[in-house]
């Protein structure tokens, strides 16, 4: 590494230090030493200092001594330390500063200056990454649908290649993290997210543009995001910062991306980037910084041609992206999923109970279709949609293939609602007879026509559905009569499915399936998928598994031959035993599927919903991803999942998918759903009518007005009085423990 280089980050790093300090102690001689501070709603208190040494820091006194071990990694002679060079000298001062960028985040927002509000624009930065968000991003990195993601630091030489570089990161499913300033082409310091915003881009979590902040700072959030992945996911200790930097290095594929010139900060900052084993990206003239010591790739390099620079980040981070996009006029991509189109923007509507619509995908022979054929139906269906408004629709993909099989239909409808909201301009809601789809005034001046409704769903029904698909053809019904006497067909049809699928039963098939997908974050985490019991992220069912199996059998999802029924009541079978044996690398001996008291399954880190015991209510608690609330076990959702992922078989508590609760097998052995005593009103109200129905068939139709919820109480000891004032049935079941 360069000396120049060495030394502007060891002076960045000493003002950053110093800054924390003086913020600190000014922070204690208003608040007092003992003055408690927490990030919004993470169970991880400051999350680097807390993944490199174990320590929580929960006070301004904590933060003190967080800070000087901050100071200590500055030390000239580090051998003597705890803090041993990981990767090479850069480290200690590279990890240096992102202790001290953490502390000073945590003293801005007890200051009340966080999240950022622009003071140019008026715009509200993210600020601290939250727990839930790091959750519910978690299955879209591990899928694929989000390979990787970016920190762009400063700010593009103008607006239009700010706006050209983020739209390649969004068409490469890249989440964007957007901090720092710099000067642009004309010398006026600015950064990305104002030149993104007088553009008019949508930014947000929902477009994988999520600005953090205005300074260098800012980077350390998706620095404390990606090493909560390590915790959370990843099942690594606290203190163990050598297994936390491998873990990034290796599965969190992040780079940054500096635009404009460096300072010291900049440096520094890149030092701690490097540390996490992320590369930087220049757009300036700086020293290219080759490997040492373990890492392969290149610590820093520049690329001066903005047209190059994404390719060039993908090559250094070594990122392989493949993107399949159908021949529309517009962008498309995940990235496009979130945008919304209000009235204003609309050009035209279908559906959303204002016009007839449906959806609906049906198998036919090779012979009766020709492959990747859109029909437009309907009397001058031109002329009626350039005057734009509203229309009926109807939209039938047919499939056929040799693989194809009737059950897949659904799974192939499911993905219309991706398969719209995916091209930019344009917006799904809903599924079958009751869905809502509109194209906003900006597709259409783009070209965006009804045809390109079927070439979307021809392009990624091949696209996503390869092995089981070999002809698609799209028929787009226009017509307010045609629409609705196909639409019969169609309510046919749904009837039928609806009725095969109730009828499928964990007795009634001999094959379960595993989904593998998240041992790329939790490597020895398996959900056994059975059809009476969804994968824990509640985006998989068996059906899903099936037919992902057979899209590619060497996929994530595998078959499980049940084998010999050892135990009906606790859902124990020889074949998931032998599977999780070899598929969880040896970490679980025996499952049982239907309990959480003995060998219960284990969590990756994005279930939906976590249950957990409440010994003196003899039952169980459910809240579910997102409550912020206390809970009646005396832990918050962010603190219950961090005892719950990992991979591990915790007896007392598991993470499950919604709709499990539900299920006729929802803790069979434990005496089902009469065992639950707390859940939240947001469950309460989304499974409602469900819930009722499995309720009387267990014989107490009025088990959900007797389960408490957050109106009631937050705690154990109301909790247990309020069961006994209403006669919850499960204290009179047998004890759980
Ligand atoms: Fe991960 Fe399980 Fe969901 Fe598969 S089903 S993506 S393993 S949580
Ligand atoms: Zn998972």
């Amino acid at each position: 590494m360069s000396k120049i280089i060495a030394s502007a980050a060891i002076r960045g790093t000493h003002k950053l230090v110093k800054t924390a300090e003086e913020m600190l102690e000014k922070a204690i001689t208003e608040k007092g030493k003992d003055y408690v501070f927490e990030f919004p709603d993470t169970a991880f208190y400051l999350p680097m200092i807390y993944a490199m040494t174990a320590f929580p820091v929960k006070t301004l006194a904590d933060m003190k001594v967080a800070l000087g071990m901050a100071k200590e990694m500055l030390h000239p002679e580090p051998e003597e330390h705890l803090w041993k060079p990981y990767l090479g000298e850069t480290l200690d001062c590279g990890m240096a500063t992102l202790f001290a960028e953490e502390i000073i985040l945590a003293l801005r927002y007890i200051n009340g200056l966080e999240p950022t509000v622009d003071a140019e624009t008026g715009y509200v930065y993210n600020g601290f990454i939250t727990d839930t968000i790091q959750r519910n991003l978690g299955i879209q990195l591990v899928d694929g649908r989000m390979p990787g993601f970016a920190v762009i630091i400063g700010a593009a030489p103008d607006e239009d290649t700010a706006v050209k570089i983020v739209r390649e990161l969004q068409e490469k499913n890249i989440l964007i993290f957007l901090c720092g300033q710099a000067r642009d082409k004309n010398g006026n310091m600015t950064n990305v997210t104002r030149q993104l915003l007088r553009k008019n881009i949508e930014l947000g979590w929902d477009t994988y543009i999520v600005p953090l902040g205005t300074d260098t700072e800012h980077a350390i959030y998706a620095g404390n995001w990606s090493i909560r992945a390590s915790l959370i996911f990843g099942g690594k200790k606290p203190g163990d910062y050598k297994g936390h930097l491998k873990y990034t290095k290796d599965r969190v594929f992040a780079f940054a991306m500096v635009l404009g010139e460096l300072d010291d900060i900049k440096w520094s900052t890149g030092a701690g980037a490097i540390n996490m084993g992320y590369p930087a990206i220049c757009d300036t003239d700086v020293p290219v910084i080759h490997p040492t010591g373990v890492c392969t790739y290149e610590h820093v390099d520049k690329e001066l041609d903005h047209s190059k620079i994404v390719q060039k980040a993908f090559e250094v981070r070594g990122l392989k992206v493949t993107v399949e996009k159908p021949p529309i006029p517009v962008a498309y991509g995940p990235a496009f999923e979130g945008e919304r189109i209000r009235k204003e923007d609309m050009f035209i509507e279908f559906g959303g109970q204002r016009t007839p619509s449906f959806e609906w995908v049906r198998t036919k022979e090779l012979d009766e279709i020709e492959d990747n054929k859109v029909i437009v139906i309907g009397a001058d269906w031109k002329e009626k949609y350039e005057k734009g408004g509203q229309m009926p629709l109807g939209i039938v993909i047919d499939v056929a293939g040799r693989k194809m099989q009737k059950d897949f239909e659904s799974i192939i409808e499911r993905r219309i609602h991706h398969n719209i909201n995916e091209a930019q301009g344009l917006w799904h809601m809903g599924q079958r007879d009751l869905n809502w789809i509109r194209i906003s005034s900006n597709a259409k001046k783009e070209g965006v026509t009804l045809e390109h409704l079927g070439v979307i769903m021809t392009t990624m029904t091949h696209n996503r559905f390869k092995s089981i698909v070999d002809k698609v053809q799209a028929t787009i019904y226009t017509d307010e009569k045609d629409v609705l006497s196909v639409r019969e067909e169609a309510r046919k049809a749904y009837k039928e499915r609806d009725h095969r699928l109730g009828s499928l039963t964990d007795e009634a098939v001999d094959t379960f399936y595993s989904c593998l997908l998240c041992q790329s974050f939790a490597p020895s985490h398996v959900c056994v998928i059975s059809p009476e019991r969804l994968g824990l992220c509640g985006a998989y069912n068996w059906m899903d598994g099936k037919a992902a199996y057979e899209i590619d059998p060497t996929g994530g999802n595998q078959p499980i031959p049940k084998g010999t029924l050892l135990d009906a009541r606790y859902g124990r079978y020889t074949g998931i035993d032998e599977y999780l044996k070899k598929a969880s690398g040896g970490a679980v001996e025996s499952l049982n599927l239907y309990t959480i008291m003995e060998n219960p399954m284990t969590s990756c880190g994005c279930f939906e919903c976590i249950i957990a015991i409440i010994p003196e209510a003899n039952g169980i608690m459910i809240v579910q991803r997102g409550h912020t609330g206390m809970t009646p076990a005396g832990m918050k959702f962010s603190t219950l999942a961090g005892s719950v992922g990992g991979g591990t078989q915790n007896p007392g508590f598991m993470g499950i998918g919604r709709n499990f609760i539900v299920s006729k097998k929802f803790l069979h052995g434990d005496g089902g759903i009469k065992r639950i005593v707390w859940m939240t009103k947001n469950l309460k109200e989304s499974l409602k009518e469900e819930f009722s129905k499995r309720a009387a068939e267990e014989g107490a139709p009025d088990l959900m007005d007797k389960i408490a919820d957050e109106t009631i109480c937050e705690d154990s000891e109301k909790l247990v009085e309020h069961l006994a004032a209403i006669g919850h049935p499960a204290l009179e079941m047998e004890p759980m423990l």
